[in-house]
């Protein structure tokens, strides 16, 4: 068994009444695809906002790698190599894919502001072309971000997501509103990224087919609680689970 690289104990966030997470627990492995599955307002996306500093938990603790990061703010935890992408995606519609591509680089990140005019250091110019292709945006690369399909964007913002050379990347539904066939495109990318960058993955998702295939270990929150955890087979075959997806817990 490979070290653990994300270690969640007890993480509890509340938005006024609203209990989004309660007690939640989880371990992540250096390597390994993980699935965080449940209905709509289970707390899926509140938990990735509490891991990557957006928001500060109520309770709990946090560590990535050997660091608490329970405290520290997005910035500081994104340069310790663990991004998170979004829902709905937060590329730039009105700038290309390059541009977009750029203001994610490391370089550029957290040092003021961005100017679109200065020379862009050629080794970066040519990872970004590398990740660009990697995603099949290599061709459209000129094209601007709001010209893309919306699974394109997709790929765009995990391309973006991948330029400062993550160790723990959590998707926040990648396939969701995607065409069927880029579906199948986005899996084989994200299981090539593990493979061959052994980036580690933490990914929420909706279409069973996909985290089912994808993961090799499943969470499942249910109303702001861990209520499952184990293989893909064991998740399928757990009634609590069925259930809370049928809305009968
Ligand atoms: P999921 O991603 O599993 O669909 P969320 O984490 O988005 O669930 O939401 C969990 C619960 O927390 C929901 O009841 C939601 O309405 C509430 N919630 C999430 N974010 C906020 C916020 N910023 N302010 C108030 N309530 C929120
Ligand atoms: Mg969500």
């Amino acid at each position: 068994m490979s070290e653990t690289l994300l270690r969640v104990r007890g993480v509890e966030k509340s938005f006024g009444g609203v209990v989004a997470n309660r007690d939640i627990s989880l371990n992540v492995a250096d390597g390994e695809i993980v699935g965080l599955i449940g209905p709509n307002g289970s707390g899926k996306t509140t938990l990735f906002s509490s891991i990557v500093g957006y928001h500060p938990v109520d309770a709990g603790s946090i560590v990535f790698g050997n660091k608490e990061i329970t405290r520290l703010r997005v910035p500081q935890i994104a340069r310790l190599g663990l991004h998170r992408t979004f829902q709905q995606t937060r590329i730039f519609t009105g700038m290309s894919c390059v541009q977009n591509m750029q203001i994610s680089a490391p370089l550029v990140q957290g040092k003021g502001p961005v100017s679109l005019f200065a020379p862009f250091p050629v080794e970066a110019t040519e990872k970004l072309e590398y990740l660009l292709a990697f995603v099949g945006l290599y061709e459209k690369r000129f094209l601007r971000g709001g010209e893309l399909s919306f699974g394109q964007q997709k790929l765009l913002e995990f391309a973006m997501a991948m330029m400062s050379g993550p160790r723990l990347l959590l998707l926040d539904e990648p396939t969701a509103g995607v065409n069927p066939t880029l579906i199948d495109y986005i899996v084989n990318r994200l299981r090539t990224a593990n493979d061959e960058f052994g980036i580690t993955l933490l990914v929420i998702e909706h279409n069973m087919h996909v985290i089912m295939t994808l993961a090799q270990r499943i969470y499942c929150l249910a109303h702001g609680h861990m209520l499952a955890e184990g293989s893909p087979q064991d998740i399928q075959d757990n009634p609590q689970v069925v259930d809370a997806y049928l809305g009968a817990t």
